[in-house]
């Protein structure tokens, strides 16, 4: 049972989601960082390359080689302006 008022976070250095287990960001994290920052597309991009680069770092540390293709991706593709 998911509780819709838990907040989707993402579980560091693994950067999956805490509650529903997917690469964060993961959807209804992609919907509150909308919301949240719906006046401020720049500020929310800001944020999102500072996650990007923690979650490259930590990856990369991970695996031991670089990060994940696709993260920038992952990270900033969705968020945009279109
Ligand atoms: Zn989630």
């Amino acid at each position: 049972m998911s509780r819709p008022s838990r907040p989707h976070l993402p579980m560091r250095p693994l950067w999956r989601c805490r509650v529903c287990g997917s690469d964060w960001p993961c959807q209804p994290a992609r919907l509150a960082l909308l919301v949240e920052y719906r006046n401020d597309r720049t500020a929310l991009m800001l944020y999102l390359s500072a996650l990007l680069a923690e979650a490259g770092a930590q990856l990369s540390q991970l695996n031991g080689e670089a990060p994940p293709e696709g993260l920038t991706e992952r990270f900033l593709g969705w968020a945009r302006a279109r």
